[in-house]
């Protein structure tokens, strides 16, 4: 499935998370070392960040529906690009769903950036009108939304109850909080001087990348980053 990325730290460039790294997004585009399911990432990329031009709380998006190893232009553009908060994604569609740009992440509500790693079952999301696309990962980008980002954790323990099969990896940021959920497939933290990197695999081969438990939830704020194990939702719904 895709590989996502996201970073909450000091003010960096696009490209020195995305594109400059030996095993960078760019990378895993067309060589993921860690994916479980599906070979590359060749339907598309997104790139989300905070503009502290405007205060560090407005989320701006460039996505595309083509690989992202062919975009000479974002390669030009990405090292301009610069931001405390970040969240991008390569994208590996499910079988059915549409290859567009409304479907690629980061999915957006105004204030969060969200990308999915995974598959769900639609047919246990309520349905929202406010969903960026039929394909399931903004159907689920938006009933997390409505539910609200706080209840992050218990939507995906939810989630992944009603559907067993599902994949449910999110990774989403605000600005001022960075949240991420393993749910099915993989997820690592790096905390560096400047700030912490949470990604699908390790961008280089630093020692210091941290591998987050599956069925976990980490949140990364000034206060620092704590983990979470997330149970399964029966019982106490
Ligand atoms: N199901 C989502 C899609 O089709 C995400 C796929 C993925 O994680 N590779 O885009």
């Amino acid at each position: 499935m895709c590989r996502h990325l996201g970073w909450l730290g000091s003010v960096v460039s696009v490209s020195s998370l995305v594109l400059d790294p030996p095993q960078s997004l760019r990378v895993q585009s067309y060589a993921p070392r860690r994916q479980k399911h599906g070979l590359m990432n060749a339907d598309g990329w997104g790139v989300g960040f905070f503009d502290d031009r405007s205060g560090g709380a407005v989320p701006r998006r460039w996505r595309s529906a083509a690989p992202l190893w062919g975009d000479t232009s974002f390669e030009s553009v990405a090292p301009a690009l610069r931001s405390h908060c970040i969240v991008a994604a390569v994208r590996s569609a499910t079988v059915g769903m549409p290859i567009e740009i409304s479907s690629t992440a980061p999915f957006t509500d105004g204030e969060w950036l969200l990308s999915h790693n995974g598959v769900v079952d639609r047919s246990v999301l309520p349905q929202h009108p406010m969903a960026e696309s039929i394909c399931d990962s903004a159907q689920l980008a938006a009933a997390i939304f409505a539910r609200g980002m706080d209840a992050l954790g218990e939507s995906i323990a939810q989630i992944g109850d009603a559907d067993p099969l599902a994949r449910l990896n999110i990774m989403a940021a605000n600005g001022s909080r960075l949240v991420a959920t393993a749910w099915g497939d993989t997820l690592f933290l790096l905390r560096r001087n400047d700030g912490v990197v949470l990604a699908s695999e390790p961008y280089d081969d630093d020692p210091g990348w941290e591998e987050v438990p599956d069925r976990h939830l980490v949140e990364v704020d000034a206060e620092g980053v704590s983990l979470t194990a997330l149970n399964h939702a029966k019982g106490v719904r």
